[in-house]
């Protein structure tokens, strides 16, 4: 836990927000400035800062949550896919220091632009 960080203080309910889908090492909850209809984070219960500091062996875990979370989005926004983004260091746009994967559930004519 670090005393300043906002995922962790969602981890430990301290920040409350509604999971997605959690299992042992990972959860995922809605981002509260979406990008996209069902926008949702992915972080790891653990503090880790980007995704080099995440232990290969959680590689499962984390995969695990991605498609669980990925597929009810998808159900429950009437999402036809999804875009999976994770920025690591400030230079790459990752404002909070604590490893989270961003979830786009996309529908046609959304009209967001990520990468052409
Ligand atoms: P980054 O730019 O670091 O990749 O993305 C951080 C994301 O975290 C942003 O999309 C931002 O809206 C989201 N975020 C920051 N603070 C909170 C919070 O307290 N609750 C929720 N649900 N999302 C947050
Ligand atoms: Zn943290």
């Amino acid at each position: 836990m670090v005393e300043d960080c906002v995922f962790c203080k969602i981890v430990r309910g301290y920040i409350k927000v509604r999971f997605i889908y959690e299992n042992d090492s990972f959860l995922s909850f809605p981002d509260n400035n979406p990008k996209t209809i069902g926008h949702s984070l992915i972080i790891p219960k653990k503090h880790f800062e980007t995704f080099l500091d995440i232990p290969s062996s959680l590689g499962m875990e984390l995969i695990d949550c991605i498609k669980k979370t990925s597929l009810k989005l998808m159900q429950e926004n009437n999402c036809g896919g999804f875009n999976i983004l994770n920025n690591n260091f400030s230079v790459a746009g990752q404002v909070v220091k604590h490893f989270h994967v961003h979830i786009l559930p996309r529908k046609n004519g959304d009209g967001v632009v990520l990468l052409e």
